[in-house]
C-alpha cells in the first residue's frame, strides 16, 4: 500500500522540515506551495492517504482546500496546520471536514505520530470483520465503511465513521470522551480531548434529525456520550 502524504505549506522552511521528517519516517511525500497546486497534485496522486494543509496561504486558504477535497474524497485523512494564535481556526477546520490539527511549532515526533495515527485509520488496517450493523434507522456497513440512514448514504470522514462504529457496537452504553479518544485516535495521540466534542458536533449535524436536540448521540454530562435508545 502506498504510504503517500500530500504536504501543502507555502513557507519553504516549514515545508522542508515536514518533508524531511516524514521521508525519514518512511513516507513518500508530494509537496505543494499553494492550494490550487495541492488540488492538482491530489488529482495526479489519488493514492495519497493523508494530507497536511496549512491554513494561511496566498490564493485559496487551507479551509477552502479542505472543503474542496472533502467534496469528492471522504477517505483521505486531513490534518490542518494551525498557528498558536488561531485557536478558533481549529474548530473551523474540523467543521470543514479535517480530521485533526497540529499547532505550529511542532516536533518531528508529534508530526509523525499524528500522521501515523491517521494513516492507520485511512488505510482501514484494523482487523475488523466485514459485515453490517443494523440499528434502525441506521445501517453501518463495515466492509465498505459506509453509513446509511433510512436507506440514504451519509457521507462520513474516516474519523466520523470510527466514532459511529464505536457507538453502534456499544448501544446504550455511556462512553467517556477519553475512551472515545483512545479508541478512535489511538493511545499515542498527542491531542486534546475536545477534538472528540468537535467531531461529535459535526456528526450530529450529519445524522440527527435536529442537531440542537439530538436523539441518537446523547450527551452524558461531565462524562461523554451515549448512543441512543
Ligand atoms: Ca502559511
Amino acid at each position: 500500500m502506498a504510504r503517500k502524504v500530500l504536504v501543502l505549506e507555502d513557507e519553504s522552511s516549514i515545508r522542508s522540515f515536514i518533508v524531511i521528517n516524514l521521508t525519514r519516517a518512511g513516507y513518500e511525500v508530494v509537496e505543494a506551495e499553494s492550494g490550487e497546486a495541492a488540488l492538482e497534485m491530489l488529482k495526479a496522486n489519488p493514492d495519497a492517504r493523508v494530507a497536511l494543509l496549512d491554513i494561511m496561504l496566498p490564493g485559496i486558504d487551507g479551509f477552502e482546500v479542505c472543503r474542496r477535497i472533502r467534496a469528492t474524497n471522504t477517505r483521505i485523512g486531513i490534518i490542518m496546520l494551525t498557528a498558536r494564535s488561531q485557536e478558533m481556526d481549529k474548530v473551523t477546520g474540523l467543521m470543514t471536514g479535517a480530521d485533526d490539527y497540529v499547532t505550529k511549532p511542532f516536533s518531528p515526533a508529534e508530526l509523525t505520530a499524528r500522521v501515523d495515527a491517521l494513516f492507520r485509520r485511512a488505510g482501514g488496517a484494523s482487523p475488523e470483520q466485514a459485515g453490517e450493523i443494523y440499528q434502525e434507522p441506521f445501517l453501518l456497513n463495515t466492509r465498505n465503511r459506509t453509513l446509511e440512514k433510512n436507506g440514504q448514504r451519509v457521507k462520513l470522514t474516516q474519523v466520523e465513521y470510527s466514532i459511529i462504529k464505536m457507538f453502534m457496537e456499544n448501544p446504550g452504553k455511556a462512553l467517556s470522551r477519553e475512551e472515545i479518544l483512545d479508541t478512535v485516535w489511538g493511545r499515542d495521540y498527542f491531542g486534546e480531548v475536545k477534538i472528540v466534542d468537535v467531531n461529535i458536533r459535526r456528526l450530529r449535524l450529519k445524522i440527527e434529525d435536529n442537531a440542537q436536540n439530538p436523539t441518537f448521540i446523547n450527551t452524558v454530562w461531565g462524562y461523554g456520550y451515549k448512543w441512543g435508545f
